[in-house]
């Protein structure tokens, strides 16, 4: 049965390198895939996926009037050797559109691989990342380490001074010098003496 996968981290923790070398052994395998982003990463050129490490592929901009399912299942006529869904920055996504997704694996029969961050800086569950730990039957965490060497797993905003940022927005999608990947005590530490 096709599976709907989430995997999930701090910030900086190689996620869309993970998904992009995903993606490749696809495609080196000669299958096709359909890779996605969100529209609200601006990063680079919109329907981008862009690493850290310099790699990138082209994939389809969605904001949250998107139907995953609508749209897979239309391409899925065209691509007789679509193998694949690929979802980066997947904590963006809405209740509705991980309900999609997992359509996708019952109806359509393709595997779902979502990546995104589990939290926001102030340590709480993005909407999409909620339905996704509640609802995939595949979970893993990528790993990353505070500079203490434990297991980072909260993320710190910061400001422009390095200091920590306590309110605003939960989403700022910008450089990666904003926030800090921090284990459970230093991320306590930050906030309590910013
Ligand atoms: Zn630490």
């Amino acid at each position: 049965m096709a599976k709907l996968y989430f995997y999930y981290s701090a910030m900086n923790a190689g996620k869309t390198t993970t998904l992009l070398q995903s993606n490749y052994n696809y495609r080196e395998r000669g299958m096709e895939t359909l890779l996605f982003t969100p529209s609200i990463d601006t990063r680079r050129a919109r329907g981008v996926i862009a690493s850290r490490i310099g790699l990138e592929a082209d994939a389809y901009p969605v904001d949250e009037t998107f139907d995953f399912f609508e749209f897979v299942a239309c391409a899925h006529g065209e691509m007789p050797k679509l193998a694949c869904v690929l979802v980066d920055e997947a904590q963006f996504l809405t209740k509705a559109q991980v309900v999609q997704l997992s359509k996708v694996t019952t109806l359509l029969k393709l595997p779902v691989l979502c990546y995104g961050l589990r939290t926001d800086f102030q340590g709480e569950p993005f909407e999409g990342s909620k339905y996704l730990l509640s609802w995939a039957q595949e979970m893993t965490e990528i790993k990353t380490i505070c500079h203490c060497g434990s297991k980072a797993t909260m993320n710190l905003r910061v400001d422009a001074d390095g200091r920590a940022v306590k309110e605003g927005p939960a989403v700022e999608v910008g450089g990666n010098e904003r926030y800090v990947a921090l284990c459970r005590k230093h991320y306590d530490t930050a906030v309590e003496n910013p």
